[in-house]
């Protein structure tokens, strides 16, 4: 088998690492427009809380991935796109032949469009030279604001803490994680990481960011003037479609997969964070798991569907330990105060469909077994 997989995040080197344990002999190809280097991307929002400078992040450079896994890894080559008919994968470096190809490219951070001249200078973390841009302005920044008050906002504001920056929260949301968590749940995490020195601007968007003598100054949707040195974007992400749009393949929020990983064309599948398994689209670690285990069985021979289990989400702020599973609409909350943390139970029709733990977890199996 001629394999070719177009990533090396956490979904193109784990299904890399899952197709070689069962079969020693294919021949499989990376490529990626970055490095290589294989990092956990998830320690990006906690490096400052456990004293990681970026380059500690790096768990094992592109070229020792390569020998150690028996891979081509063609690093610095960007893909402009497929041909179907001739099983290509397009590349600025030439064309590169496949017998199965994997589409593992991941997502972009949104850019929401701001007015004013500092807006260009907004950053914005999902890789880890993205990463390493950011440290080094950091190095010179004390006042910074996060735009987006979602799971990874938070993650970064109270990693932030550790490095002594005061920060500011800003987004439209009336409380932090408001996607995930109920008013109560969100309500003692916004105290928490109050008290712990978030400070937050909540119901407000920012309409201007302009370059000030030092750092810039945000015009808030309220016109409130905020003065900071650092501006940094983490209000969602968008899964890379165009170039599976453009090959034809269906695509929705995510390239649409079906239960074996595969898209419309049997000879392509995608994984992590591009993918979209029927309606769900989920942007973390322990999917990419569970599907890159299951595709690499079906991609030497075996066919096996993709099943994920329960997965409960865990947020790294340590401020406030959060663990939950988000209900579906409908669903009626009820907590209970527990060793100075809040537990909560979402309820439809007396079954529990979603929990939420606030600071200690032991709970968190118990609750998991509810659901199941
Ligand atoms: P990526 O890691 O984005 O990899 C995409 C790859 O595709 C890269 O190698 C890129 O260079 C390459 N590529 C893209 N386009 C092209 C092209 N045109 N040509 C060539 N190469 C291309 N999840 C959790 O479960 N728990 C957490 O605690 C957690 N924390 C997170 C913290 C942060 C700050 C972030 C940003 C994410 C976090 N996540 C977490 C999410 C998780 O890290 C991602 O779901 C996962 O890493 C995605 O991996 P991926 O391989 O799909 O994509």
């Amino acid at each position: 088998m001629n394999l070719v997989i177009i990533g090396t995040g956490m979904a193109g080197y784990t299904l890399a690492r899952e197709v070689r344990k069962k079969d020693p002999l294919a021949r499989i190809t990376l490529i990626t427009r970055d490095n290589g280097d294989s990092y956990s991307k998830p320690m990006l929002s906690n490096a400052l809380a456990v004293g990681k400078s970026p380059e500690q992040l790096i768990l094992s450079p592109a070229a020792k991935m390569a020998a150690q896994y028996d891979l081509q890894v063609l690093v610095q080559t960007q893909v402009t796109g497929i041909d179907r008919d001739r099983q290509q994968v397009l590349t600025d470096q030439g064309p590169v032949d496949y017998d199965q190809l994997v589409l593992a490219w991941g997502a972009e951070q949104l850019h929401l469009p701001t007015a004013g001249d500092g807006a260009d200078q907004v950053v914005r973390v999902n890789q880890i030279h993205d990463y390493q841009l950011f440290r080094e302005r950091l190095a010179k920044a004390d006042r910074v604001a996060i735009i987006g008050p979602g799971l990874i906002g938070c993650e970064f504001a109270n990693d932030l803490l550790h490095a002594d920056k005061q920060v500011t929260v800003i987004g439209p949301d009336p409380w932090p994680l408001a996607s995930l968590l109920p008013e109560t749940a969100g309500r003692f995490v916004e105290q928490k990481l109050t008290a712990a020195g978030v400070q937050w601007q909540l119901g407000q968007t920012v309409a201007r960011i302009d370059q000030a003598k030092a750092g810039f100054t945000l015009t808030l949707s309220d016109d409130q003037h905020l003065e900071v040195d650092l501006v940094l974007s983490a209000v969602g992400l968008r899964p890379n479609v165009d170039l599976a749009s453009a090959a034809g393949l269906t695509v929705s929020r995510g390239i649409v997969v079906n239960p074996l990983g595969q898209t419309d064309d049997p000879r392509i599948s995608a994984l992590g964070d591009c993918a979209q398994y029927g309606e769900r689209w989920l942007p973390y670690i322990m999917p990419i798991m569970h599907a890159a285990r299951a595709l690499a069985a079906t991609l030497t021979g075996t066919p096996t569907d993709i099943v994920f289990p329960l997965m409960p989400v865990a947020v790294k702020t340590p401020a406030v330990p959060i663990s939950l599973v988000p209900a579906p609409p409908g669903a009626r909350w009820s907590f209970i105060e527990q060793d100075e943390g809040l537990v909560g139970r979402a309820k439809l029709d007396e079954r529990t469909v979603g929990f939420v733990l606030l600071g200690p977890q032991t709970l968190r199996q118990s609750l998991v077994k509810e659901l199941s």
